[in-house]
């Protein structure tokens, strides 16, 4: 129930046809741009059956042991387990990996919450998505997420347009769904399934359409084609770019040249209420693993930040404090929000256990909109060295290793060589190629910012806000609360039901 690396590494050796700079990859476990991630899924496996890892990566499921990542989320301890197993390997790895299945999975459990709006369409979708969760605990896959299509002209309808700039179904045959489009996917080149749908949800009056579809698809089906953007690593010695060559998750663009879906992997079909209902749900779960990455993320600039201005001997200036007391405040704000996220857990509309989805999602646009600002921060505070500074093969060379060895040994505990790491790191984290990808990544990658606005006006709960007017200004009668009915998800100190549905935990099995 839970694989190893080597049984990872298999399955990915498929005969998928994957590009990047124009070539095909025969081997996306041994390419150069592909193994430090493949690598790093293969050990987040293997940590699952170590003696040291295995209590924090796994539990138990029917007798045997599976992944706490794929664990469908019943209490709120599930939650505290989740993260710390999301911890350990981003201590473990010493750097952020995102794509690695514990930020995508939860998307299929917000499909879960809808199975009364699949069972009006199909209760066979129920079924599917239900035998889906299942799959994922009992085999262990590596599961992506594909919603964004190249989209083309969004002011004309697509059918106005080259009809596969969405992705869209073609064909139907007793087997299953044929589909042609494509999709942009973080990870796909080396992941095993993705949970594809649609992104774009404006339908307008139509019920039907050939493009609302859901599916789970083996990234190995005939007829998919992964285009891949070139990787980061092996660019440049990873002495002086330590990150891109480690943590560098390679995005694809996936063609669907005519690919055969098998019915039991359909999970909704022609039906634009329930693509709505995805999106406007999809993040339900996934948010809070995509979250505590920009934690780690926050960490890492802290300690760029705060070891820059110990090696200058200025972390005594006020002014200098004050710039760390600004990353402190952005990191516990991010902390704050995925700890009370658990804290205030709420009861899914499917019997689930969710995050607090207005502390979530808040807390998601906090993390967003402010990272651009914090890396400047702390780019401010490493100083212009971190774009001056010469390579490692400089520091080595006899005619200018010296020069470089007086010039950046600081003190007894600061040499040049520590110095230069740190540079190069700071230099990783902020400035290079790789650094503006992960802020571009965290900016787009779950939804643009527009959209995770849009959901948090969705989930905070207003009428709290416009009871405490109502009452403190002494309005009159007249303003009535537009729903009283309305539950206010989300709405800060209201507590969960914390006993597992039962219903729920048979349904999932
Ligand atoms: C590094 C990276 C990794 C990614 N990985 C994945 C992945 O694994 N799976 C996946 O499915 N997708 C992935 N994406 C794609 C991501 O989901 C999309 O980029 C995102 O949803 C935005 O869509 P778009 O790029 O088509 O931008 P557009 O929809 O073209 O939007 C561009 C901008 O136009 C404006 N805009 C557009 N529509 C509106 C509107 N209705 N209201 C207001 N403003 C609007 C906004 O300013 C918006 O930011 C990834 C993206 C990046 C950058």
């Amino acid at each position: 129930m839970i694989r190893t690396g080597e049984q990872y590494r298999d399955s990915i050796r498929d005969g998928r046809e994957v590009f990047m700079n124009g070539e095909r990859v025969k081997d996306v476990t041994t390419h150069p741009m592909f193994k430090p991630l493949v690598d790093i899924r293969a050990r987040i496996y293997d940590m699952q059956h170590e003696t040291a890892t295995a209590h924090i990566m796994s539990y138990r499921e029917g007798g045997e042991p599976s992944a706490i990542g794929n664990k469908l989320p019943l209490v709120q301890s599930d939650w505290w387990d989740k993260r710390r197993a999301t911890d350990t390997v981003l201590e473990e790895v010493g750097g952020i990996v995102t794509r690695v299945g514990d930020e995508t999975v939860g998307e299929m459990w917000s499909l879960f919450d809808g199975q009364d709006v699949l069972n009006e369409v199909d209760p066979q979708f129920s079924v599917n998505i239900r035998n889906h969760i299942h799959k994922v605990v009992h085999h262990d896959p590596f599961h992506v997420s594909a919603n964004t299509d190249p989209k083309g002209d969004r002011s004309r309808p697509p059918q106005e347009q080259d009809p596969d700039r969405l992705l869209h179904v073609v064909k139907e045959t007793d087997a299953g769904i044929v589909v042609r489009g494509a999709k942009f996917e973080t990870a796909a080149a080396y992941a095993n399934q993705a949970y594809t749908k649609p992104t774009i949800a404006n339908w307008g009056d139509a019920t039907d359409s050939d493009y609302a579809v859901g599916f789970i698809c083996d990234l190995g089906s005939p007829g998919l084609k992964h285009i891949c953007r070139t990787g980061f690593a092996g660019r440049a010695p990873a002495e002086d770019y330590p990150l891109s060559n480690r943590f560098d998750e390679v995005d694809t663009l996936v063609i669907f040249d005519d690919v055969l879906i098998p019915w039991e992997n359909v999970l909704f079909y022609r039906n634009t209420r329930v693509a709505m209902f995805i999106r406007a749900t999809l993040h339900r779960y996934s948010a809070f693993a995509f979250l505590q990455r920009n934690l780690k993320l926050a960490d890492m600039m802290i300690g760029v930040g705060l070891f820059n201005a110990r090696q200058t001997g200025l972390d005594s200036r006020p002014a200098v404090q004050e710039k760390l007391a600004r990353l402190a405040v952005y990191r516990e704000g991010i902390n704050a929000h995925l700890t009370a996220a658990i804290t205030l857990a709420e009861r899914s509309p499917g019997g689930l256990m969710m995050p607090n989805q207005s502390l979530l999602y808040t807390g998601r646009v906090l993390a967003g909109s402010q990272l651009h600002e914090m890396m400047h921060v702390t780019r401010e505070l490493c100083g212009g060295q971190i774009g001056l500074t010469p390579d490692a093969a400089a520091f080595r060379s006899p005619e200018t290793g010296p020069w470089l060895e007086k010039y950046y040994t600081l003190s007894e505990d600061w040499v040049a060589e520590d110095r230069r790491r740190l540079l190069a790191y700071a230099r990783d984290l902020l400035n290079s190629d790789y650094a503006g990808h992960r802020l571009t990544f965290q900016l787009f990658a779950q939804s643009p910012p527009f959209a995770d606005l849009a959901v948090v006006y969705r989930n905070f709960d207003w009428e709290g806000p416009l009871d405490f007017v109502r009452k403190s200004a002494g309005l009159s009668d007249a303003v009535k609360r537009r729903d009283a009915s309305r539950p206010g998800d989300g709405a800060a100190g209201r507590w969960y039901d914390p006993a597992p549905g039962p219903a729920v935990e048979e349904a999932a099995r």
